[in-house]
Formats: structure tokens, sequence, C-alpha cells
């Protein structure tokens, strides 16, 4: 090693070597911030390799592009970057500045001449490109060296050109590592100083044209040089507090990695993990150097440690997306059983100069497939054809095909080898969010699995596996029509909710969209608790088209909609959202007892897409009586019959009708009390009653319609068409009539129920009946609804759900949890 060979006799001094990226070097102020940083440690030699100003490389290249294009509006840009660098160096060197600006000057006289020179010749060749492009980097060390000086500290500048030679192939740079190590040795011989700043990105190649060691190469040159001085650790500073589960950008629930072993963080900087390099590694695998990545704006932060253990704790550390993409695909029953079909691909793909970065081939092979980068794949396929042309022509081979806009999920981790259920658990957090998978390949070493998928589903995709593999909450967007009495109520719970399904169960509801029957608000985020006065606000109109959209955002792995309204209308758009993947959660009556086309249609939808349609809620408020019977029927038993008590209102009124007070005058006081709804014929006339019936029987597979329910109205004819005060006036004339009916049902023994029954004919009926004073139905209490099947296995003594089945309260709360059972349905850890 050239350190070695420099400093044999001497005791080897603790080198460390620090990588600062474009976003720790932004402007003048943050040259101070990164100065103050590397003044407080305490190495023995320091070794700080910078990256050009933040934007700076881009800016470059783009002044090039501009230049050779003829488009003079270069020399503006030219300015704005020389003025950029002036103001740094005038902010940091003060009075000293005039040496670092004369310098500066001439740097960008250069680069002028080079840009005008490119106008001339109109093109751009990759070593102009290289020279302009790497400027960024000579300015930022001079910089950075020349504000360290005038803090008194004795610092040398390197210009890694004049040390670093490397190789650059397709497969990437290579370092000559001898006459590297000579040539730093002989530069260190004249600059015996402790601290150097040296450039990233640059350097040179073997027949010594300026080179650079690609986009983001500055990390590469801090391995290099961690290397070359035989350094004890490479610290790469950036703007995040290390490497993350996954693009922050992305996905901003991404949580820190305390550790990653070289072998993930190679997996993770190659399908696209921008924090780090993907060739930073090889130097530091070799020398068994720990590098940490870690946050300039956070200096205490301990950051990611990336060295050679390996932690297997969680089988996914990480996940990557890499973009621009393209799927090729050589199709052809000619190719089955032949030996050395997929040599020749790769053989033709790397003639072509084509980088493959996936490759699958299923066992039929009948086709091979593999992923290319965008910008190759005319290329690739051009090499394909051609390489195939004889099996084309004689039918051997039907097709080589190329779908674009395809980017690679990358799922990595150590801990994924030998442990099974990994993949399963990835396709199927994509399955739920239905995002398609167009090739898989898993790496033997079993450190990654790659899908490549759809580009508009990325975000969706990263966000859904994140939360998969639990390193994020499961998040779903939901949106309540309706925040009426129940509506409201379940935007309370939900809000008080939040906080404990996110620490217990990791699940993040995120109320994204509350409708009204007049307004509509819309939000990015979660609705807040000011909800009422925003929605009140809202200058948005009904449109439930837009309000499915905006739940459906592109990056929200899943979708509910609560529908607490009363409307058929809404319910006519169940299955339409159903068939695009949003579940539907329901108190609404409307589908399960409307009209069966619409019931199946609904059905169907939901059966095809693998959307959820619950409906706890309609029935029973919030008891588990929908539940209940679907378990039984699940788990095989046969339904004989279903009797209950379903409204909470005529519960009341025939719990409290012993002759003490007059029938009418107990609907008023139910209606004081908000027990019935605003007209009390609602509830007296049987219809809801008799819906929750249907819903019942239909739930026991039963084809059964509103019109099949023979109902027995409370409403007494001649008042069904009066307004509500005239009803409640004149109800006390039919208080005889309901007298009577007591008296008789007394004399034997029994008392009144309004029962809702389902017989073993499937017959159905709801009204008022007599039952024994011993049966379960008499003795109920307050609003508490009862429902008793009876089947196969329960037949000598039904099955009974009761419990209050009325209220705001607890109805929402049956809504909350069907909410809960879909997102556990998802995956949530509930
Ligand atoms: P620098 O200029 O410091 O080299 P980069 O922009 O090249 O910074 O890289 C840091 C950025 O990488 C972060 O700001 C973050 O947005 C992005 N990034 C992408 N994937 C990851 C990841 N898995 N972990 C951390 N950061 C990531
Ligand atoms: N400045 C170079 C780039 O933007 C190298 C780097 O910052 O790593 O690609
Ligand atoms: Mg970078």
């Amino acid at each position: 090693m050239p350190s070695r060979s420099a400093e044999v006799e001497q005791p080897k001094l603790r080198t460390v070597v620090h990588k600062f990226g474009g976003t720790s070097v932004a402007d003048a102020e943050r040259y101070r911030h990164v100065a103050q940083l590397l003044l407080a440690r305490d190495e023995e030699v320091q070794v700080t390799v910078v990256s050009a100003m933040k934007g700076v490389t881009d800016a470059l290249i783009e002044l090039a592009g501009l230049a050779a294009r003829g488009q003079e509006e270069w020399r503006e840009r030219w300015h704005e970057l020389r003025a950029r660098h002036r103001g740094a160096a005038v902010s940091l060197l003060g009075e000293h500045a005039g040496a670092t600006l004369e310098w500066l000057d001439e740097r960008f006289d250069q680069l002028a001449q080079i840009l005008a020179a490119l106008g001339v010749i109109g093109e751009l060749p990759r070593e102009v490109l290289d020279r302009v492009q790497g400027l960024g980097e000579v300015l930022s060390a001079r910089l950075l060296g020349d504000y360290l000086r005038t803090l008194g500290q004795d610092c040398a500048v390197l210009d890694a050109r004049d040390v670093l030679v490397v190789d650059r192939s397709d497969l990437g740079v290579d370092v000559d590592w001898a006459i590297s190590a000579h040539r730093l040795a002989e530069w260190r011989g004249m600059h015996p100083q402790r601290r150097v700043v040296a450039t990233g990105f640059v350097a040179r190649d073997r027949n010594d044209r300026i080179t650079t060691l690609g986009r983001n190469g500055s990390d590469y040159s801090g391995a290099i040089f961690a290397a070359l001085y035989d350094a004890s650790e490479l610290h790469i500073w950036t703007d995040v507090d290390g490497v993350l589960s996954a693009d922050p950008r992305v996905v901003p629930e991404a949580v820190q990695l305390e550790t990653l072993s070289y072998d993930e963080a190679c997996e993770l900087a190659y399908f696209g993990a921008k924090v780090v390099h993907p060739q930073t590694m090889s130097p530091a695998i070799e020398r068994g150097l720990p590098i940490i990545i870690r946050n300039t704006f956070h200096p205490e932060h301990p950051g990611t440690r990336i060295t050679a253990d390996r932690d297997v704790s969680g089988p996914v550390k990480g996940l990557t997306l890499s973009p621009d993409l393209a799927v090729l695909n050589l199709e052809g029953t000619g190719l089955i059983g032949v030996p050395g079909t997929a040599e020749r691909v790769f053989a033709a793909l790397r003639d072509a100069r084509v980088s493959v970065v996936m490759i699958s081939q299923g066992s039929s092979e009948h086709s091979i497939c593999c992923v290319v980068r965008r910008a190759e794949a005319v290329r690739a396929q051009g090499a394909l054809l051609n390489a195939f042309a004889h099996e084309l022509a004689i039918g051997q081979v039907q097709r080589v095909q190329v779908t674009e806009g395809v980017s690679v999920l990358a799922a990595v981790g150590d801990g994924m080898a030998g442990q099974p259920g990994v993949a399963a658990r990835l396709f199927e957090s994509l399955g739920r969010a239905r995002v398609n998978i167009l090739a898989i390949a898993q790496g033997s070493s079993e450190r990654n699995i790659s899908v490549a998928i759809d580009s508009a589903d990325a975000t969706k995709a990263l966000r859904a596996a994140h939360a998969g593999f639990w390193l994020s909450p499961q998040t779903f967007a939901v949106g309540v029509i309706g925040p009426g009495n129940v509506g409201a109520t379940l935007i309370e719970q939900l809000h008080a909710a939040q906080p404990q399904l996110l620490g217990k169960a990791n699940l993040d509801l995120r109320l994204r969209a509350i409708v009204s029957s007049r307004k509509m608000l819309l939000d990015e985020r979660s609705i807040g608790g000011d909800w009422r006065g925003r929605l009140d606000a809202s200058p948005q109109a009904v449109d439930l088209d837009r309000f499915a959209q905006h739940l459906l955002a592109a990056h929200m792995p899943h979708a509910v909609i609560v529908d607490c309204s009363a409307s058929p209308a809404v319910a006519d758009r169940y299955a339409e959202w159903l068939a695009a993947g949003i579940h539907v959660v329901t108190p609404n009556k409307q589908a399960g007892a409307g009209p069966l086309p619409r019931y199946h249609a609904i059905r169907e939808s939901a059966a095809t897409s693998g959307a959820r349609f619950r409906y706890e809620a309609t029935v029973g408020a919030g008891l588990p009586v929908i539940s209940t019977l679907r378990d039984l029927l699940d788990t095989g038993d046969a339904v004989v019959s279903v009797e209950g008590i379903l409204s909470g209102t005529l519960a009341w009124l025939f719990n409290r009708f012993d002759g003490s007070v007059p029938f009418s005058q107990l609907v008023a006081e139910a209606r004081g009390l908000g027990y019935t709804e605003p007209d009390p014929r609602d509830d007296l006339s049987g219809t809801d009653v008799a819906r929750k019936l249907v819903i019942l029987a239909r739930e026991a597979g039963r084809e059964l319609a509103l019109e099949d329910v023979q109902v027995e109205s409370l409403v007494p004819g001649a008042l069904r068409q009066a307004s509500v005060g005239d009803f409640m006036a004149r109800l006390g004339e039919v208080d005889a009539v309901f007298a009577g009916r007591l008296d008789k049902a007394r004399a034997a023994g029994n008392v009144l129920r309004y029962v809702a029954r389902l017989d073993a004919e499937g017959k159905a009926s709801v009204g008022l009946v007599e039952v024994p004073a011993s049966h379960a139905f008499a003795n109920l209490r307050l609003t508490d609804n009862i429902v008793q099947f009876s089947t196969r296995r329960y037949c000598d003594n039904p099955l009974i759900v009761q419990g209050p089945g009325a209220g705001p309260e607890v109805t929402a709360a049956g809504v909350f949890a069907d909410v809960l059972r879909v997102a556990a349905g998802q995956g949530a850890k509930l």
C-alpha cells in the first residue's frame, strides 16, 4: 500500500477519509459547516473528498450540451455558474478571496473556450464532456481547501486527476492501483500535510485523458482514496441519516438502517439506492474497511455502518426501485430443450454492449426474458433479431418483444437466505396492491428478489412492499361518504384510534376524503380533527368520480370507501369501485337489500377484483350478526331458520308496552329520546326490519328480494299520507287496537314482539307476534337486538347474538370493525 511504502519506519497514523456529497456543499454556509465538522474530529490524517456544489454537475452537463448544439444561451448559464462560485468564494474567504477569485476566473475562462470550441465542432466528444462535467469537483475542493487555510489549517488540495488512473469499460470503472498508488506517494512526498482536500468524481484514464467515475462517482472516489491512504474508516456524509429502508422521497416512512453488510449495500446500490454508488464497496470489501453513511446536518447521529458482518434478523432490510428500464422477451416453441439459447441471447447482448439488469427464464424454456435499460432496448432488440434471424425465419422463434416503461423493484437482505415465505410476502403485498408483475428473478445468493413492474405502478408497489415487510405501516386511503350521525361518529373514532393503530398494529388509516350530500373535501394527507369546518368551507362540489380517483392515487397501496349515507345512488357505484380495487364498507342497507341484479353485480365485482365488500353494521349495528352467520356457513353448517328482533326502536317500544301507558304516548317518548327516525313511521312501517331480514337471508344463500317479505306495518292505513305532526297527533286513534292485542297476548301468558322470521322453507315475514313470557325475545333490555340462528349444528338450542343494536356509537364501531377486518385481510398485523 502506498502509505506504507511512504511511511515504512513510522507507526501508522490513524487515517479517516470523509466524503461530502453535493447536498452537503450547496453554498458558502454549508462549506463553513463542513469545515467545522472536520475541525472537530481527532484523526491524525484527514482526507476529505468533495463533490461539486449541489446541482453544479448537472449545470455543467447542460452547458456542454447547449454549446455543442450551438445554443448561445450557454453563455448566460456560464455567467450564472461563475457568479455562484465567485459568490461562495467571497463569502467564505472575505478579504483573502483575491487569489482564489483569480484562479476561479482562469478556470471559467478555460471552460468558456472549450464551450465555444464545442459550438464550432457541433458535437460533444466523450472526453470533452468528462473534462467539463468534472470541473465542479475541482472548484469545490479548492473552495474548501482555501477556506480551511483561512481558518489557519495547514491543508493541501489534491486534484485527483493528478494521481488517480482508471480504466473505464461497460462494466464500470477499474482502478489501476499500482500506478495510482505510485503517483499518490509522489504527490504526498511534496504535500506532507495531515489535512488533505481531494476532488471526487474525476480521474484520468491510461491514455492520460481526463475522465470521470460515472454519476454519483464521488462515493467511489472516497472509497478509492480510503484504500490508497490505508484509512481505518470511510465516512460518506450526505443529507439523510444513513441508508434507509427505501428511498425517502418515495416512502416517507422509510426507516434508518443501523448496519448493513457489504453485500446488502452492493445490492441496494446496484438496484438504485442513490445514497451510495455501487462500486464504492469493492475497495472497502477487499480491505474490510467500514463505510459509515451519515448526515452532515445531524452529525451526532451514528448513521449506517456498512461492514462485512451479517445481521440476519429481518428477512428484508431495504427496497429499491430502478426506473427507465424495458423488458426484452424472446419467445419461441423451438427453444424448448435447445441447449445454449440463453448463452446466445447474452452473447448477442454483450456484443451489442447492452448491459442486462435482470434475467428470468421460465422452466418450460419457452421464453427468455431480461430487463435492460430503456435507452438500450432498441439496440438490444435489434441484436436479438439479428442473432436469431434464422430461427425467426423458420418459425422456431416467434417473436422478440420489447415492453418499455418498466421499473425493477428489488427487496434486499442477507436474512432472506434459506428463509421460506419471503417471496410470497413480496408477491402478496404487490398482488393486494393490484400491481402486475412482468418478470421475477431471485439471485442464487438469495439476497435479493427482483420484480419487473409497470413504471406507473412503481411508487405504489414500493410502498406496498415496504409495508408488507413491516418496514413501514400498512397504509389505507379512507374516504367517508355521509358524515351524518354514524359517519361523523366514525370519523371521530378513526381519529381517536389512529395513534394506537399506528403504534401497535403498524396500520395507517388515512382519511383522505369526505363527501356530504352537498360538499366534498379531498386532502393529500390525513384530514385532521377540524374536518367539519373544512368540509363546510370546501369549495368543491360533490363528484363521486373524483372522490374515487383521489382515493386511488398512485402511491396509495389500498383504498376503502365507507358509505354512511342511506342513498341508493351511492350503492349504484359500489360495483364499479370494487372492480377498481377499492374496498367498500357500509352500514347502508340499500345494496344488501336492494334489487337483486345490483346485488349480484356488486358480489361479482368483489369476487373478480379481490376487493372486499363488508356491511356488518347493516344488521344489529355493532353486533357480530353477519360475521357469525358467515362463520357458521364457512365452517360447513347449514342455516335452518333465522329469527330476530332487528329494530332497536321497536324493541324498546314493546319492551315498555305493558298497558300502563298508551302505545301512542310511548312512541312520542321514544321520539323525544331520539330512538326513532325523525318520522317514526320509518320504524313502525317495518320496512327497515324487512331490509335487514333480506340481508340475512341473502347471506344465508337465499335469493330473496324485499317484495318477497311479508311485512306487517304498524302504521294505520289512514295515517300513511299524513304529515309527521298529524301522524303524531292522531296516533292515539289506534291505541285501543294495540291495547286489545296486548290483552289477548297476556291472557295466553305471552308478550308482544316485533319479530323478523326466515323459516326453513325460505318464507320471510316481519310483524307483531306473541311470544311466551319465558322466550329469549321476551326478556330484552332497552333497545337490544337479538338474532337467533337455528342450524344443522345448533338445532336443539339456537345460537343467539344479542346486545345493543342501535345508536351512532355502536353502529360506527361496527363499521370501524369492518374497516379493520378489511385491513387485516390485506396483511395488517391486527
Ligand atoms: P449526495 O449529494 O450527498 O451524494 P445524493 O443525492 O447522491 O447525495 O444521495 C442522497 C439521497 O439519496 C438522499 O437524499 C435520498 O433522497 C436518496 N436515497 C435514495 N434511496 C435511498 C436510501 N435507500 N437510503 C437513503 N437515501 C436514499
Ligand atoms: N458531482 C458528481 C455527480 O453529481 C459526482 C458526485 O457528486 O458523486 O454525479
Ligand atoms: Mg451521491
